[in-house]
């Protein structure tokens, strides 16, 4: 089973279907998860003595875990898993972003996201000031790069 207590799952099957919940509980051997608010059943309990009066009961019932889908805490979107090793730990990967899925990896990945999101932007403010200071200079830079290295240079990450 790809699906742990603690995870976000939509249902992408059944009566609960478009439903997204907190993974309360799972039985990998019966396939089933227990989610938050979701499918829930009134039971009717009858009275045993004085103290309990029994009545209507809800309660989550547990669910096939192939009618949910992890969501990924990263992206937010439904996805597939895939399986990966990280030193020496067996992580699931989230297929649309690649982000790992246990929470102990979830809090580096995102740290790294934030990381490379900060060095991209940077780049391109200086990317931007570089542009508007000196437009022809930078032109006749990338041409001279071009005639010397066919290969692109990295003129786009100075200004760290
Ligand atoms: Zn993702």
């Amino acid at each position: 089973m790809n699906i742990k207590k603690g995870d976000n799952v939509l249902v992408i099957a059944g009566k609960e279907k478009g439903k997204v919940g907190k993974v309360l509980q799972t039985s990998p051997k019966t396939g089933k998860v227990t989610v938050e608010s979701i499918n829930m059943v009134t039971k009717h309990k009858k009275p045993k003595s004085q103290q309990d009066k029994g009545g209507i009961i809800k309660k989550v019932a547990p669910m096939e875990a192939s009618n949910v889908m992890v969501v990924c805490p990263n992206c937010g979107k439904a996805t597939r898993i895939s399986h990966k090793e990280v030193d020496g730990k067996k992580v699931r990967i989230c297929k649309k972003c690649g982000a790992s899925l246990d929470k102990e990896h979830v809090k580096t990945v995102k740290k790294e996201a934030k990381k490379a999101e900060k060095a991209e932007k940077t780049a391109k403010k200086a990317e931007n000031t570089q542009k508007t200071d000196a437009k022809v200079e930078t032109k006749a830079t990338e041409e001279k790069a071009v005639k010397t290295a066919p290969k692109k240079s990295k003129t786009t990450s100075q200004g760290k």
